[in-house]
């Protein structure tokens, strides 16, 4: 079970990746309206916490508390010049709680910047590749052992990421789209447009997180596996749809870990959950995939 994240992939293993961030921080008492990331420097305990609790329930790859943390996504934060000293507490945070069980991963998680790229908003190419090069360069001084652009829906503002992360280091990249449309993302676009594009890129690892529903999710694995890139498949697809106020998600741990037997079936190398998922869901995650009550 041991070994460096590309090393894993090419002896062939599953892995199991952690589970949300923010609807679990909301059941911690995170206020509306505060970003995630904030916890970083203002609950450290809790953010530890719950990379512990993803740990002990099985995860191999953790995901550092920084999704919304390039200088550009932070720009209205309390925090917003400290971007580059709280990612790389995030990923020393998720460091931290990695030790406590042999083997972990800590992925650096990097989202979008909110901002749309020119012509159709104000972001410029430049712009973008800088900031996602700063942050990257903070995860990786933090100790991270692959970067990580999730819930990405843009091929422009995804290709300006990628050459960012690249421009700061080495380190193995996975790049995931949203496709919340169903089988599409917010700008139309299907898996195989994207798997055409990013695929070439240098990338380690593709995939899919968040999105509408299970079903949907196992129709973007087929459609990214038939492409037959050869790049391993990240799969992390939300616990169903949040129903009521506040959220609920009503996916059981039970249906979470048939989908993702299913999704490994279909192609994928790596499987956890996105919004609504529990550490009791991803418990149930590595049980399926891996046939055993955790990685000990
Ligand atoms: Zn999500």
């Amino acid at each position: 079970m041991m070994g460096s994240f590309l090393e894993r992939l090419r002896a062939g293993d599953i892995l199991v990746a952690d589970g949300a961030t923010g609807t679990n921080y909301q059941k911690m008492g995170i206020e509306i309206g505060v970003p995630p990331e904030e916890w970083v420097f203002d609950q450290p305990e809790n953010v530890l916490a719950l990379h512990r609790a993803f740990v002990d329930a099985g995860a191999d790859i953790i995901l550092t508390c920084s999704f919304g943390g390039t200088r550009l996504r932070m720009r209205d934060s309390k925090y917003a010049d400290r971007a580059p000293e709280l990612n790389r507490r995030a990923a020393e945070l998720a460091r931290q709680a990695a030790a406590t069980r042999a083997g972990v991963l800590v992925a650096g998680s990097m989202g979008p910047t909110g901002a749309l790229m020119e012509p159709f908003g104000e972001l410029t190419r430049a712009d973008a590749v800088n900031a996602y090069a700063e942050q990257a360069a903070a995860l990786a001084e933090g100790g991270v052992d692959l970067l990580l652009l999730e819930t990405f829906f843009a091929l422009d503002e995804a290709q300006a990421a990628i050459e960012g992360v690249k421009r700061a280091c080495a380190l193995p990249l996975v790049v995931s789209f949203s496709y919340d449309q169903g089988t599409r993302t917010m700008m139309g676009l299907r898996p195989s447009q994207v798997v055409e594009a990013i695929a070439p890129l240098g990338i380690a690892t593709i995939g899919a997180n968040c999105g509408k529903s299970l079903d949907a999710m196992e129709q973007i694995v087929a459609e990214m596996a038939a492409q037959k890139t050869g790049l391993p498949l990240w799969i992390k697809p939300n616990a169903g749809l949040p129903k009521g106020i506040p959220p609920a998600y009503d996916t059981t741990p039970a249906e979470m870990a048939d989908y993702a037997t299913r999704y490994v079936k279909a192609g994928a190398r790596i499987v956890g959950g996105c919004c609504g998922s529990t550490p009791a869901h991803v418990a149930a995650i590595a049980r399926a995939v891996h046939g055993r009550d955790n990685a000990a």
